[in-house]
């Protein structure tokens, strides 16, 4: 694996965080599927798809994915006292 692609599954990778945060964001639509997405950029799944893709790492990506909404979901529950 080469530096840049190194580099472009990291920056999916914090994108993908980024579509799951705590509290209120600005919300928009994904370019790609028209779910809502924060800020407009792709959805928390075509992120997923394309770390998928990019890294050859299905599972991983999808179980990575999975992972970062249920750390927002549970950190919501346990501070907030409800799921969002
Ligand atoms: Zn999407």
């Amino acid at each position: 694996m080469t530096d840049e692609q190194q580099a472009t599954i990291a920056t999916l990778i914090h994108r993908l965080h980024r579509q799951y945060p705590m509290g209120v964001t600005t919300m928009g639509h994904c370019p790609q599927c028209e779910n809502p997405s924060r800020g407009g950029d792709l959805c928390g799944r075509c992120l997923a798809a394309e770390l998928a893709d990019v890294s050859g790492q299905h599972q991983a990506a999808h179980c990575l994915h999975t992972a970062i909404k249920h750390t927002r979901d549970y950190t919501a529950l346990l501070i907030e006292g409800e799921m969002p």
